[in-house]
């Protein structure tokens, strides 16, 4: 394998680079354009691109292609054809025409739907999205495209993605033609995914059918370390990690995925990746890539790579920051900027994010509720499940004087002259960090930190771009018509930032005065998924995502459907395999070791009947009651989630998984991890806690 970085950069992408050197001028500039603009192929030059991107494919040793799509499953969906098209009977030829590369039907009848698709119109169809490279890995080339049914409902993440990014361009680009720029043609939204992952040994995680059934540990007394020495994050890394770092990375490279940055994450095996980012749809489509590529290569490590958002009780899970932001000519809006009207604009699409975040906190939590995450939110070591937004002490100031009308008292060596009627000066500092913000201000992006490490960031960036599209419609309505944009731009953003500072927090979010006060503020708290879930279809969330034609209220209600029925499948998942684990292996252990300690008890009886065997009593009395315990919830277990996995309305089954089945599978873990702890470490079943975090 070549080294040399920048030579094996993108080498299996279909990019700019490659596109220019081989297609026809014309043929270039047609589809540097629609990528450019967004709008959709020009079908005469397909047949022409759909040729030189096989002609490419098959050197890099592709015999197949795919269109790779994102279908509501939360991961990649993919069906290969080959290449091969019949000469005579006995010949065949590699070809690959335009029509194939711009769409594609596949019997898609397995994907969740949530009722959109009738089952007599089981086909469904893709269509290839430009704005995102194709590549080759494996042996075929891969199409990155958009899912919908027949009737051209979207089926996918991507699509409504794609919907809000152009949403959200519309609306910047009336902001920024009232600030006098005329040559912006679109205004690009950049995501940067840092992913957070666990690696423990293949052969360790076999042995767990928790690991391999539910991508979580469920049972499992804690190692008497944690992480609470401090000493693994940012530590010097492992040489097996290393290398199966080194090899992703180069893996990424090769994709033309700019993984930039890697250290050891907080908990015992818990590690980060951060690459450069890249326009949203191309930095989905790329966090998707690096996650396959994290399982696909810690194996060839002898390694499993888990990107459940818990993988172990007691210490920090994984999560996965959302960076977000807004750049027209190249330039990031939201950077304060030097020139007054720089400045102007800033706090204009600010106040505009402040809006969207409260307006549409229930939003921003059903992106990313999802039953993993609910372990992690709002626990201490994540955000919580309140959605606030941080902007740090300056820029706080400066929001205070603006909404109280006084002057800013910001330090004098930095600030810089706003120039517009009443709106002070401000100054730029973008030293502040919040750990404990879902949505805090970086210095010129915001951080969404809830986000789950397993989730399809798609929807996140869907919301966030749809709800602040939906400020920025507000605000051009509104100044499009005023007299003099500048004192109505300033008024307007005093306005906002009054109505919705509410949202505003710089506190420590995982303390309880936070939840207290955030009550008194009227801010929701919506703690699991499933509450979570029940405010997707309020009223105001459907208009706005139709109304700025993200989703239709038909896609959005089979997304709600999905949603409920998702988590109810990941807990039903889980409690099988509780109820597996206890009866087989856990309780038979038990047992074992109870049978052992009173084999030994009458040996000792036997040997002479003064002998002590209180130790042998104590520990058959206290394993004996936890073991009946356990088969105890193990049966209730088994009755309580019969009768959840028997109700038919999705919600109503999602809220019986939620609210009885898991205080069942709490219990039974709770008398499991303590008949671990009492039982002969040769006799217990599985991996521990020390094994699979310390043993890597
Ligand atoms: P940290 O948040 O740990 O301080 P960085 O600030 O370097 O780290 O960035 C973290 C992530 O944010 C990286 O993936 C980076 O590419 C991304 N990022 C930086 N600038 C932007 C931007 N303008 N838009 C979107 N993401 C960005
Ligand atoms: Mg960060």
């Amino acid at each position: 394998m070549k080294t040399n970085v920048s030579e094996i950069f993108g080498s299996m992408v279909f990019n700019d680079d490659v596109m220019r050197e081989r297609l026809p001028k014309e043929v270039y500039k047609s589809l540097t354009k629609t990528i450019a603009t967004g709008r959709t192929i020009d079908p005469s030059i397909a047949d022409v691109v759909a040729n030189a991107m096989k002609d490419w494919a098959v050197e890099k040793g592709a015999t197949h292609y795919t269109h790779w799509f994102q279908p509501l499953t939360g991961v990649t969906a993919e069906k290969h054809d080959a290449f091969i098209s019949p000469v005579g009977t006995s010949q065949v030829v590699m070809e690959f025409s335009g029509k194939e590369l711009i769409h594609g039907e596949s019997d898609a009848s397995s994907f969740p739907t949530g009722g959109l698709r009738a089952t007599f119109e089981a086909r469904g169809y893709t269509a290839w999205d430009p704005a995102s490279y194709a590549f080759v890995k494996d042996g075929t080339l891969y199409i990155p495209t958009a899912f919908c049914s027949y009737t051209g409902e979207a089926l996918d993440a991507k699509t409504p993605l794609l919907r809000s990014m152009d949403a959200l361009n519309t609306q910047a680009l009336r902001i920024l033609r009232l600030f006098g720029d005329t040559t912006c043609r679109r205004v690009d939204i950049t995501v940067g995914a840092e992913q957070e992952y666990f690696i423990v040994d293949k052969a360790m995680y076999d042995r767990r059918k928790d690991l391999v059934y539910a991508g979580r540990t469920l049972f499992g007394a804690p190692a008497p370390k944690g992480q609470e020495l401090e000493d693994h994050y940012f530590g010097p890394l492992k040489t097996r990690i290393a290398a199966f770092m080194a090899d992703l990375d180069k893996a990424l490279w090769t994709m033309g995925i700019n993984a930039k940055t890697k250290h050891n994450e907080a908990a015992p095996a818990q590690h980060e990746l951060a690459p450069i980012y890249a326009t949203a749809n191309i930095a989905v489509d790329q966090n998707l890539l690096t996650m396959e590529y994290m399982k696909k290569i810690a194996e060839r490590h002898g390694l499993v790579c888990l990107l459940h958002e818990k993988p172990y009780a007691g210490v920090n899970g994984s999560g996965k920051h959302n960076n977000w932001s807004l750049s027209a000519n190249g330039k990031n809006l939201l950077d304060p900027g030097k020139t007054p009207a720089d400045n102007a604009k800033f706090l204009l699409f600010l106040a505009a994010i402040i809006k969207a975040v409260d307006d549409y906190q229930d939003l921003m939590r059903v992106s990313v509720a999802y039953a993993g995450n609910d372990h992690r939110l709002g626990s201490g070591e994540a955000p919580p499940a309140i959605v606030s937004l941080f902007v740090g002490e300056d820029l706080g100031a400066l929001i205070e004087s603006i909404v109280d009308g006084t002057a800013y008292k910001g330090s004098k060596a930095a600030m810089m002259d706003l120039g517009i009627p009443s709106v002070p000066v401000f100054r730029k500092d973008t030293t502040d960090r919040n750990r404990t913000s879902p949505f805090a201000f970086t210095g010129n992006k915001f951080e969404f930190r809830m986000v789950g490490s397993s989730q399809n960031i798609a929807l996140p960036n869907t919301v966030l771009n749809t709800a602040v599209a939906e400020s920025l419609r507000q605000f051009a309505d509104l100044l499009e018509n005023a007299e003099n944009v500048e004192s109505a731009a300033a008024q307007l953003i005093k306005d906002t930032l009054a109505a919705h500072k509410r949202i505003l927090f710089d506190g420590n979010g995982y303390s309880d005065e936070w939840e207290a006060e955030a009550e008194r503020r009227g801010l929701l708290n919506l703690r699991t998924s499933v509450d979570a879930y029940k405010t997707f279809m309020d009223e105001k969330n459907v208009r706005l995502f139709s109304s700025l034609g993200v989703m239709s209220e038909s896609e959005m209600r089979s997304r709600e459907e999905i949603y409920f029925e998702n988590y109810a499948k990941i807990v039903n998942i889980e409690a099988l395999t509780m109820v597996v684990m206890a009866s087989r292996n856990y309780i038979p252990a038990a047992e074992t070791y109870i049978s052992r300690l009173a084999e030994t008890a009458t040996k000792k009886r036997a040997l002479s009947p003064t002998l002590s065997c209180a130790l042998e009593e104590d520990l058959i009395r206290r394993l004996s009651t936890l073991s009946y315990e356990a088969y105890c919830a193990v049966e209730e277990l088994k009755k309580e989630e019969t009768a959840a996995a028997a109700i038919r309305d999705a919600r109503e089954r999602a809220e019986r998984y939620c609210n009885v089945v898991i205080p069942v599978m709490d219990k039974l873990r709770r008398a499991v991890d303590r008949m671990e702890v009492l039982t002969a470490g040769q006799l217990w079943p599985v991996p521990t806690y020390g094994d699979l975090m310390f043993r890597v």
